[in-house]
């Protein structure tokens, strides 16, 4: 006898990237960046300790608020922080799918998206993706129950893009809100954030532990209407982020000249690693993030993820049905991506 809901009785379960604890792994496995965090992360950190841990931090992180919104150009009161972008997720989930309702996401893309629709008792609906990565109006057609759409873009695993102008056209049509999930936006070209005064259905999810080198931190925000965002209150933990957290990740977006510095060499070993694939006969898509997806029309390529994974090389091995398998490459640094590469040559 279980005294779980029977969904939860049902629920598979997100598993996230493998974290190995132990050992020495080149980890591409999870789109970690590779380099250490700015100087000033730490700074910051230290100097909270000093101050001490007995008081609740504030509520609203009205400081990183502060800084993050004149650095994308948007009033702070447009601005919500989230224990990781993966809890604002669950944040909108709760907010505005009810138990049978539906919401919708594109395929392939992030699973957790789906979990999170379980985790509700909430129905989701998957639209897949066309073969050259677009999204036809089917993502944007009405249908009973639906809530809240769900799309990242830049995508993973594709790493692609859907252009700010289709994602406006997308959520005007939609009948719900649309969250544009932005967690690799900062190595992209373009980014949506202006679509959010234009359309109150845009919300934009963005996260520190890409770009900013923090996935330990945890830390993430959204950015959406202040009426939306005020309703967004009402539901999250009154202390979601942490006294370290919100120190770190104010000191983190501060520091536009170590993002940019970041995305410089992270962009340049991208090209690097793109390269490099295509050269071994894979078909990589070019890419927008800090990963490449890489398919290979002629081989089965799950050995050589277990090859690489013996040679204590971590990449991530997924198989989407009618598109078939294929390898998700972070982008390491230059070393790395060359042992990884090296590797690659010797197996193929
Ligand atoms: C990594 C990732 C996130 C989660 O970011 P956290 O802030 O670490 O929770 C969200 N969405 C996508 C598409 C991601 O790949």
């Amino acid at each position: 006898m279980s005294y779980f809901r029977p969904d939860i009785d049902e629920l598979v379960g997100y598993t996230p990237g493998e974290q190995p604890q132990a050992g020495k792994f080149i980890k591409l496995n999870t789109n970690e960046n590779p380099y250490p965090a700015s100087p000033s992360v730490v700074r910051a950190v230290q100097a909270v300790l000093e101050r001490g841990l007995a008081r609740y931090p504030d509520p609203l992180a009205t400081g990183f608020r502060e800084r993050a919104g004149a650095v994308l150009g948007v009033d702070p009161d447009w601005i919500l922080c989230g224990n990781g972008s993966d809890e604002i997720l669950t944040l909108v989930t709760r907010a505005f799918v009810a138990q049978g309702e539906l919401l919708r996401l594109p395929y392939p893309s992030y699973i957790l998206y789906k979990t999170l629709a379980q985790i509700q008792g909430a129905r989701s609906q998957e639209i897949a993706f066309a073969q050259d990565w677009s999204l036809t109006d089917d993502f944007a057609a009405p249908a009973a129950g639906l809530r809240l759409a769900f799309l990242p873009n830049p995508n993973s695993p594709s790493g692609t893009m859907l252009s700010p102008a289709r994602v406006l056209e997308l959520a005007e049509r939609l009948p719900c809100p649309l969250l544009v999930d932005e967690a690799y936006v900062d190595f992209a070209n373009d980014n949506c954030v202006k679509l959010v005064a234009q359309c109150e259905k845009v919300m934009i999810s963005r996260t520190l532990s890409k770009s900013y080198a923090l996935a330990g931190l945890r830390f993430g925000f959204i950015i959406a209407q202040p009426q939306i965002i005020a309703g967004l209150r009402k539901v999250k933990d009154s202390y979601n982020c942490d006294a370290l957290s919100i120190a770190a990740a104010t000191a983190a977006i501060d520091d536009q000249e170590w993002l940019a510095d970041n995305r410089r060499k992270v962009i340049a070993t991208r090209r690097r690693l793109t390269a490099g694939l295509r050269t071994l006969g894979f078909q990589p898509i070019e890419s927008q993030a800090n990963f490449v997806w890489a398919p290979h029309p002629g081989l089965p390529v799950r050995p050589l993820y277990e090859q690489l994974k013996q040679n204590r090389v971590l990449v991530r091995y997924m198989d989407y049905a009618a598109w078939g398998d294929g390898l998700r490459i972070s982008v390491g640094t230059d070393d790395q991506i060359d042992a990884c590469l090296g590797l690659l040559k010797t197996m193929i």
